[in-house]
């Protein structure tokens, strides 16, 4: 999911809505905006990409409210039903709360079934929905102390914007597996997944907000602080393989620039030679132009994208996907005849994209199609909010590189190896990377033992 908060400027609204435009590779199932006058707080949301999602009369009712908070939606395990988009909004008489949360929380069913043996009702299936419950409950000598006590009962990941009439709270978990980040616009305190979101509004990108960190914005400023003193950083490695948007930075070292330096690591891993290297569009290109540059491989764009397509992996259903992939993705045949042609992706997941890239390179007249994969096999399902999916749907899951090279139809099958990946990492300043799905070395025990539902 994507997150986007504004706190005290005389645009929020439209300024929310701008950033969340820029963030909507982040989830595309649905989008809200949740907004304060001062006394109270409104919402609008709604399914599917942003500009179906909220209409002009709802954007509207929100303008000239200077503080505002807004969502979009990836599901991974609830269904999209409206009723799970985000940002929550909630009232009660002691005031309204507006919740929006990226990550997952891996024992909110537990604290969910207990909370409902007390008698409490949820209105969905989010695990989200635990953060409201457990703050009206919570006992503190003010609104912080109160936030800290549940943030402490929480597991997992969460990157949450907790807003009130007066005031946002910014938390981030104690492993920092979603990115959040912290800006400034004119006089205006931002918050946002990804710095796209702030080039997208004109704001100034501040820094990445640290493991256990918890910011509270209101009208009198702003204030630091720490909600754990634990701290065991553990960034998504696929924020940096896949997710994230290329010009998007993680402390002021471009995602763009981590992908090539990973496709360079990869020409080092891989013995192949051939006539010219090609990139799968877009999140791909990086990484390949670091392999051509680093093997002295010329590239081509030898695959062109249909823009009008959304995101494959976010479609719903293998058959969805495997159309969509079609639609999406097309080989210039001028450019492959009867060239011997290294494909760089960027992960192979369920192998949708590169069974049919291989069988569609052959069809346009390569001679030879190997793939290089600018990540380590992907092999275990992710618990923190990645639709990585089930062991079963996860080509690599129990087959060897010879397999998995096999069933998509490549000459040779080359991935990244998770040194070098971790490697590349740190030389970005990373303090620390989950690899779980490469590894099986989960850094946060999946307490619920909830898998990701088949789709
Ligand atoms: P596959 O087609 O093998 O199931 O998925 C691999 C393709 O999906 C790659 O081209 C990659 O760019 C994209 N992808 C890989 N990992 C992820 C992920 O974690 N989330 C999403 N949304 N897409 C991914
Ligand atoms: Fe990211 Fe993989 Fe860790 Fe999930 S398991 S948080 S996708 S690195
Ligand atoms: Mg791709």
């Amino acid at each position: 999911c994507g997150l986007f908060g504004i706190w005290g400027h005389k645009e929020a609204t439209e300024l929310t809505y701008l950033a969340l435009h820029s963030l909507q590779h982040r989830g595309q199932e649905g989008a809200g905006i949740v907004a304060s006058n001062g006394e109270y707080l409104f919402g609008a949301r709604g399914m599917g990409l942003l500009n179906e999602a909220l209409s002009k009369e709802q954007l509207e009712s929100l303008k000239e409210f200077p503080k505002s908070i807004g969502h979009v939606r990836y599901a991974t395990r609830d269904s999209s039903a409206l009723s799970n988009v985000q940002p929550f909004l909630f009232k009660s008489h002691i005031g309204d709360l507006g919740l929006a949360h990226n990550g997952n929380i891996v024992n909110a069913l537990h604290i969910r079934r207990a909370l409902e043996d007390e008698g409490a009702i949820f209105q969905t299936t989010s695990d989200s929905e635990v953060f409201a419950h457990l703050l009206r409950r919570a006992k503190g000598k003010d609104r912080k102390a109160r936030i800290k006590k549940v943030l402490q009962q929480l597991k997992g990941a969460f990157a949450f914007m907790i807003m009130s009439e007066n005031s946002l709270t910014i938390a981030l978990d104690d492993h920092g597996v979603r990115p959040l980040m912290l800006g400034k616009k004119d006089d205006a305190y931002c918050v946002a997944s990804e710095t796209c979101a702030f080039q997208a509004i004109g704001a100034d990108y501040i820094r990445d907000i640290e493991p256990g960190e918890l910011i509270t914005i209101t009208d009198d400023g702003i204030d630091f602080d720490k909600y754990t003193d634990y701290e065991n950083p553990n960034l998504c490695s696929m924020e940096y393989i896949y997710f994230a948007r290329a010009d998007s930075e993680f402390r002021g070292n471009s995602t763009y620039r981590i992908r090539k330096a990973l496709g360079e690591e990869l020409a080092k891993e891989m013995p192949v030679t051939a006539d010219i290297v090609i990139g799968v569009p877009d999140s791909s290109l990086a990484a390949a132009k670091g392999f051509s540059d680093e093997s002295g491989i010329p590239s081509e764009q030898g695959l062109l994208k249909n823009r009008y397509v959304g995101r494959t992996f976010i479609a719903s259903g293998q058959e969805a996907r495997e159309r969509a992939v079609r639609m999406k993705l097309s080989p210039v045949r001028d450019i492959v005849e009867g060239k011997s042609v290294i494909v760089i992706d960027d992960s192979i997941v369920r192998g949708t994209t590169s069974k049919y890239i291989v069988r569609a390179l052959k069809e346009a007249g390569a001679r030879e199609v190997h793939m290089g994969v600018s990540s380590p096999p992907l092999k275990h399902p992710c618990f923190y909010g990645i639709d990585v999916s089930t062991h079963a749907e996860i080509i690599a899951s129990n087959k060897s590189t010879e397999e998995v090279c096999e069933e998509i139809g490549a000459d040779s099958l080359t991935y990244l190896s998770v040194d070098r990946m971790h490697d590349v990492y740190r030389k970005f300043g990373s303090r620390g990377q989950c690899d779980a799905c490469f590894t099986g070395n989960y850094p946060i025990e999946n307490i619920d033992g909830l898998l990701p539902q088949e789709k």
